[in-house]
């Protein structure tokens, strides 16, 4: 038979998924023996059952009803008992703590009789009434769905009337007087009496609290935190207690430790003569705990020992509530408690060092969004004034600087020693020296996955994007904000790319210990060791390895330091900027044989300078080298400047330039609606002459002069953007060819594993085939979400996707964390299929994916080699991949 409540005495702190977080854990403190005010839980399944079908479980009263008669029983006395009430608290307490958003009933069990007996029981009038009239205003709100405000006014009314400052100025006679008018008030409002009988309180307010789940709030809250919304809530009934009963009363909330900096010691905050409500509402000012050692040294004690108790046997941070009714201690809640990112590094590492935990528990209890947030430097969050302007946090950390608009003026003005952020409405790869001299990238427009996103996070670059409450105005250098304000050139910024805000000003920064310990290897103490061992702990467990995303010998070296073992993807695309942007244009537009030719001759030794150097900072690692994927319209010049340019220069009556007439028309030639799903990739290769043979050469001449050097190079080289086996074929015949024209060259035999990226749903889809022609698999995810979806990757995250969260499509955007149910099912597929066909067909993945915590674990479920990510992301996906393998 299902069970639907369960006496406090009978549950357990494991059984939260059934009794709530409140529930269990409150179960949990009356086995361990404190004080808890007797009680029972209603189940969350009984929630489910309500809210599916719209009436209360078969059984449930009835269960209700023997848990109360028990409670009665040891409580001598009954719910309502006119001389003497028993009094009730209904409170919500679901899977995950979800704080103020579900409903709470007090005082259940007054009416016009008992009042007089609680007067009577209390010596307090005034007491009964104020009891009386909280239950009224809870009920009547909560329960019978009257306007709350309506309450207030009738309360302003009458303290207006007898001019009372606050209501701890209205009497017991006033207090009654409310409770009439509030009586009234339901009746005018709903056509009902508030109920009398206290059974009837009880049974609508266990089911009030039931409805709360599907509150507005409570909806909105889950969706913002990903909580899901089939769990339910469950009820906890519970004896009342009262912290103000006068000056020997009271309330208060504490930690077992410091919850900012996991420091030991108990922290909390006390109010005298309150109940719990008025301490979290900042009624009046509370005190520190340790004033109420002086208040009331016995329950001090007993508290901290309660406490002590708390930590030992949960083995972690706990947070509590309790009472303190004429000077009885009342332990009224508890539950593992919500801590910073450094108090929890920091409180881990702590407890193994008291044996409370193992190393792998440590390890569990730590996060890498929380590493994240330890690496970068942060704003002083208590000296920041009102934003400018929100977008979307695309790289995190604090950044100050002068507002430029350009990337050469910011290049000028870091020369000269100014920190700059770059504001443009987006960036393409001609920003790049902008964003390089640039504290932080600030754009109007583009999604996680933009361009400036995917830069700046490769760079560990401040990045907020799509602000698209700016409007960017490059040409008179300046922007304006929602409000009509307007930012000129020059004017400093703060860029928090953590919570996606623009402050004006300089908002004053504080350092991270834990980059410097990353990038130096140096142990400053503190939260510092306790990275450091959560670090080592997920290294020797993990078996996912982790690679990094570099395009330059310095962030190669960078992310060796950070602990990549290799470079998963090393994008050929961006060693093309800056002077060789031009010589890939003309590669790319030519339309004699011999000007491309020259182009191609002319990035040669360029090309082979590049690979020298990460495989020199990479030495004895693997470096895989992909093989040319831009997207024309990120590296052909801009058809409307162009023609723009062009049309000036005639409307002056003079000749255009010559160049420019000639890029038009090739440009016009190889314009494209979809760049993203045009000429680019694999099939790029295999139409230009010349491409690939001379990347593949500068490869294999790059191998030979490091192993001519004593070094130990490992070049993969990946071809990108392959939808059908023969495209990767007809590649590696290429690759092939030219490996061994360079071995016969040179007399040095260089093996180049040849690989593919996985990043169209046709190549996850026949794994199978491709795998007879890749060695390895690199799985591309940020084209696989794109094309999965049909999503462009450029566009959609500012059109669309915060209206698409809010309807609670997805929880995430999938170009954040992997898609498993479509994109990650293709991924499977692949796994599978490819090395069925190649057994032991190495596999990784190189998309924004590989430094995202949950994706990480995904992969690691996935059976994936390793997981590749910017190189400010290897610590984090280092912490993951050992937490998956827990
Ligand atoms: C990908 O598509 O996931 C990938 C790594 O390639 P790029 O981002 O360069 O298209
Ligand atoms: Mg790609």
């Amino acid at each position: 038979m299902v069970r639907y409540v369960y006496d406090f005495a009978d549950g357990s702190r494991d059984m939260a998924d059934l009794l709530g977080g409140k529930g269990a854990n409150l179960a949990e403190m009356t086995r361990l023996g404190l004080p808890v005010p007797p009680g029972f839980t209603v189940t969350t399944e009984a929630c489910r059952a309500f809210l599916t079908t719209g009436a209360q479980p078969d059984d449930m009263a009835e269960e209700v009803g023997r848990h109360l008669a028990a409670l009665e029983a040891s409580a001598g006395r009954t719910l309502g008992q006119r001389d003497d009430p028993l009094l009730l608290s209904v409170r919500s307490g679901a899977r995950f703590s979800m704080p103020g958003m579900m409903e709470t009933v007090l005082d259940i069990g007054l009416n016009d009789d008992s009042v007089l007996g609680l007067a009577n029981t209390s010596g307090s009038e005034r007491f009964a009434w104020d009891s009386y009239r909280r239950l009224i205003q809870m009920f009547g709100s909560t329960v019978m769905g009257v306007d709350p405000a309506q309450f207030d006014e009738a309360m302003t009314l009458l303290k207006a009337a007898r001019e009372a400052p606050d209501d701890l100025h209205l009497d017991a006679s006033d207090l009654a007087r409310l409770v009439e008018t509030y009586k009234r008030l339901i009746i005018d409002e709903t056509g009902a009496e508030f109920p009398q009988s206290s059974a009837e309180q009880l049974r609508l307010a266990v089911l009030a609290v039931f409805r709360s789940w599907n509150g507005e709030r409570a909806r909105l809250y889950r969706r913002r935190e990903h909580i899901p919304d089939d769990l339910g809530t469950a009820v906890t009934v519970q004896r009342m207690v009262y912290g103000n009963l006068g000056p020997d009363s009271g309330s208060g909330v504490a930690f077992t430790r410091d919850p900012a900096t996991g420091r030991p010691g108990l922290y909390g905050d006390y109010l005298s003569n309150a109940q719990g409500e008025d301490v979290v509402a900042g009624i009046r000012n509370t005190v520190p705990l340790t004033e109420l050692g002086r208040l009331d040294p016995e329950s001090y004690r007993r508290l901290r020992d309660h406490m002590g108790t708390l930590e030992r046997h949960y083995r972690d941070l706990c947070d509590i509530e309790f009472t303190i009714e004429r000077g009885t201690l009342w332990m009224l809640q508890t539950r593992v408690g919500k801590r910073t990112a450094e108090a929890a590094f920091a409180i881990a590492a702590e407890l193994v060092e008291e044996g409370l935990i193992t190393p792998e528990e440590a390890l569990a209890r730590v996060g890498g969004e929380g590493l994240a947030r330890l690496m970068f430097p942060r704003f002083d969050t208590t000296a920041t004034g009102e934003a400018l302007a929100h977008g979307i946090p695309a790289s995190p950390g604090a950044a100050v600087g002068a507002a430029v608009f350009d990337s050469a003026e910011a290049v000028r003005r870091a020369d000269a020693g100014e920190q700059v952020v770059l504001v443009r409405q987006e960036t393409t790869p001609d920003d790049l020296p902008g964003m390089v001299a640039a504290q932080a990238v600030l754009t109007s427009r583009g999604g996680k996955t933009s361009h400036a996103a995917v830069v700046a996070r490769g760079m560990g670059k401040v990045c907020v994007c799509g602000a698209e409450e700016l409007s960017v105005n490059v040409e008179s250098r300046r922007f304006t904000t929602r409000d009509g304000s307007v930012v000129e050139e020059g004017t400093v910024l703060s860029v928090d790319g953590s919570a996606g805000a623009v402050y004006p000003g300089a908002v004053p920064l504080v350092a991270s210990e834990a980059m410097r310990f990353l990038e130096s290897g140096e142990l400053s103490g503190g939260v510092v060791a306790a990275v450091a061992r959560a670090l080592e702990q997920a290294d020797s467990v993990r078996t996912l390895e982790v690679r990094a995303n570099a395009d330059t010998p310095e962030d190669a070296a960078r992310a060796r330091r950070f602990g990549a073992q290799g470079v998963g993807l090393c994008r050929t695309e961006h060693m093309f900027l800056g002077e060789r942007r031009r010589l890939v244009e003309s590669m790319i537009l030519a339309r004699e044989d011999s000007r491309r030719d020259e182009a191609l001759a002319a990035l040669l030794p360029l090309q082979r300078q590049d690979f020298v150097g990460i495989l020199e900072a990479m030495d004895g690692l693997p470096v895989t080298i992909r093989l040319l994927d831009p997207p024309l319209h990120e590296f052909l010049p801009d058809r409307t400047e162009l023609a723009v340019r062009i049309a000036a220069a005639e409307a002056r009556g003079g000749q255009p330039d010559a160049h420019d007439v000639e890029l038009l028309d090739a440009v016009n030639r190889m314009h494209e609606e979809n760049p993203m799903l045009g000429l680019r990739g694999v099939r790029l290769g295999l139409v230009v002459p010349g491409l690939v043979a001379m990347q593949v050469r500068a490869i294999a001449e790059a191998v030979v002069e490091r192993l001519s050097a004593s070094g130990s190079p490992e070049a993969e080289i990946m071809v990108p953007l392959v939808g059908a086996v023969e495209e990767l074929r007809l590649a590696r015949a290429e690759v092939e060819r030219v490996l061994a024209e360079v071995a016969t060259e040179t007399g040095v035999e260089v093996h180049c594993p040849i690989g593919t990226m996985i990043e169209l749903p046709r190549a996850a889809l026949t794994a199978g085939q491709i795998a007879e022609q890749a060695e390895f698999f690199s799985f591309g995810t940020n084209d696989l979400t794109q094309t999965t979806w049909g999503f462009s990757r450029d566009d959609v995250e500012a059109a669309f996707f915060s209206a698409y969260l809010d309807k609670g499509v997805f929880a995430t955007s999938p170009f954040e964390t992997i898609d498993r149910d479509g994109v990650g099912r293709l991924v499977r597929i692949a796994v599978d299929e490819g090395r069925a066909a190649r057994p032991g067909l190495k596999i990784g993945v190189c998309g924004e994916h590989g430094g995202d915590p949950e994706s990480v674990h995904f992969f690691h479920a996935a059976g994936l080699d390793y997981v590749s990510c910017s190189p400010f992301r290897v610590p984090v996906a280092r912490l993951e991949a050992g937490r998956a393998a827990l």
